[in-house]
């Protein structure tokens, strides 16, 4: 805030000293031929007649009548060409002094009075004759006409003689008023020659009357308005340049009248004075030194960051805070979470690259997970699989049985259970050997399997045991089924390098209606072997059917 508050003051100031120095730059131009203008035309006339033969004649004969009448005549005819209606001619040698005004007042008497050198009022004569310039203008009260008067003193020349001076006087008043006064309130114009003695200004009284005819030490110059050393200083150097350099203005600071004034000089090449013109720095500032300005700025700077600040939130702080939680959530393992795709530009590359990898883990995740079940049903199966067989083994079927016979109980279903077991199992492995034994083993799966239905289960339930669940079964159907796999099995050769043979098998069959617990159908069945097994072997026994072998002692 302090640095915008600095910031903006050295704004001002610079826009102000460039605003004044245009503003001041202008005003001198204008000031400069406000003065030159009326003057030029006065001057130019002067000089005309100072040259005129007739003039130049008079002079030279001072008393000869003829020759002055028409001198006089010359004059009469100069004074109604000069703006102001009037002229004045005087003598050297005899110190004679014409005049006649707009009025005609001094028609017939124009000399009005001889010139002495013990006057003090006549002394600007004299000075100008001995200044030997061939025109002087000179603010000088007339005493005798009782009017201040800028006089336009040309000197009379002949043969490197100073004969006279002749000229015309502009009132001042009406000289000031078109020439130097500035109505703009803060601007002061005033002119000084190149003694910077003040020759015209609007206050009469810093006017340095008759300047030529004073002593340097009597004059009234600038430095009674300006009272720095430095300023007056740069004042002279401005005049310096400006006297190379005629068409060129100067603009710099000054203290004038007790505060900081931009001070513009211009140089009046035609008449060898220098325009100044005092521009109060308050009246010319563009932009005012109140509080208003770095205030303002710095409320304006303050909304900007402001507003910065909500960009930045919008733009780049809230889709990284988005990113973030999206971050940390799927950090968390919320994998499904889809990032949003928030921001622009480069937030929103990123957002986009993040969500490609989001998805990236996601499908990875999903592989992987999908690998897992896969694997872990591989191992289940593999855990529930009698590796020889192919079938179920004890512990897959107990699932499928838990899960089963519940729900026949559930339902109300019949279902029914077989129990297989093969015969002198033991005998075939010592005789064949082992591989026979497996052989066989293999070759009674077969058989079960090419019988039952895609939804009965079979399982080597331990050894030579064999058990089958047959679901939603009648209990004909059910003798009929054991029948059928009993025959199988014993129809079936087994082949071996040597020879086929032949194996038989026993078989408990259950039917149960749905009302008895897994336990208990696993027993009947169970039972019913034992009794196909102590009643013989190779046969089919049904607990709860009439049975022809079933024993009379069991
Ligand atoms: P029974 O008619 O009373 O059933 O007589 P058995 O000889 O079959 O007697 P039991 O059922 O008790 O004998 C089972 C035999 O099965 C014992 C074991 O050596 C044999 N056995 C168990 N598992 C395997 C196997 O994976 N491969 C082979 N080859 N034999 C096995
Ligand atoms: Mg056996």
């Amino acid at each position: 805030m302090l640095l915008t508050w600095y910031l903006s003051l050295r704004w001002m100031n610079q826009v102000n000293f460039a605003w004044g120095q245009q503003f001041s730059e202008r005003q001198v131009i204008f000031d400069k031929y406000r003065i030159l203008l009326p003057l030029l035309p006065e001057i130019a006339l002067a000089r005309k007649m100072a040259s005129d033969p007739a003039i130049i004649n008079m002079a030279l004969h001072e008393n000869n009548t003829v020759i002055r009448e028409a001198g006089l005549t010359t004059l009469e005819n100069y004074r109604l060409h000069f703006k102001s209606h009037d002229y004045f001619a005087a003598m050297a040698n005899s110190g004679d002094y014409y005049f006649n005004n707009r009025e005609n007042q001094y028609k017939g008497k124009q000399l009005r009075y001889v010139l002495s050198p013990n006057n003090s009022h006549d002394r600007w004569f004299y000075a100008t004759i001995k200044d030997n310039k061939i025109f002087q203008i000179n603010i000088n009260p007339d005493v005798h006409l009782n009017v201040t008067k800028v006089w336009i003193n040309v000197l009379i020349r002949h043969d490197k003689k100073v004969l006279g001076i002749v000229g015309t006087g502009i009132n001042l008043k009406h000289f000031l008023k078109e020439s130097v006064s500035v109505s703009k309130h803060g601007i002061h114009n005033l002119i000084i020659d190149k003694s910077m003695s003040i020759q015209l200004d609007t206050d009469p009284t810093l006017i340095d009357y008759m300047s030529v005819a004073k002593r340097p030490d009597q004059h009234i110059k600038v430095a009674i308005l300006l009272k720095k050393e430095k300023d007056i200083t740069r004042l002279q150097q401005a005049m310096d340049y400006l006297k190379i350099h005629p068409h060129d203005i100067r603009t710099f600071w000054v203290d004038y009248a007790g505060t900081r004034h931009l001070l513009g000089v211009a140089y009046l090449p035609e008449i060898g004075w220098y325009d100044l013109t005092f521009m109060d720095v308050k009246n010319v500032l563009l932009i005012e030194h109140n509080l208003f300005m770095p205030l303002s700025l710095g409320a304006l700077f303050l909304v900007a960051l402001i507003i910065m600040g909500l960009a930045l939130r919008q733009w780049i702080i809230r889709p990284i805070v988005t990113l973030q939680a999206s971050s940390d959530s799927i950090r968390e393992g919320n994998l499904d979470f889809e990032p949003p795709l928030v921001g622009q530009g480069e937030i929103r590359q990123l957002a986009e690259s993040f969500s490609s990898m989001a998805k990236h883990i996601r499908d990875t995740n999903h592989e992987l997970e999908n690998k897992v079940i896969e694997r872990t049903a591989e191992l289940t199966h593999l855990t529930e699989i009698d590796p020889l067989t192919g079938l179920l083994n004890r512990r897959g079927m107990t699932d499928r049985l838990e899960k089963e016979i519940p729900r026949h109980v559930r339902t109300g279903h019949s279902f029914g259970l077989l129990l297989l077991d093969i015969d002198y199992f033991k005998r075939i492995n010592d005789t064949l050997g082992h591989a026979a034994g497996d052989l066989a083993l293999c070759e009674i799966a077969k058989v079960i399997l090419t019988l039952i239905r895609d939804y009965d289960y079979a399982a080597r339930w331990g050894g030579d045991e064999f058990l089958i669940l047959l679901p939603n079964y009648g209990k004909e159907n059910l003798l009929a089924i054991s029948n059928r796999i009993h025959d199988g099995i014993n129809q079936k050769p087994i082949e071996t390098p040597i020879e086929p043979f032949f194996i038989t098998a026993s078989i408990g069959a259950h039917y149960s209606n749905g009302d008895e617990s897994l336990d208990e159908v696993l027993q009947k069945a169970d039972e019913a072997l034992y009794i196909a097994k102590k009643t013989g072997r190779n046969q089919v026994y049904m607990s709860n059917h009439p049975n022809p072998s079933k024993p009379e002692n069991i």
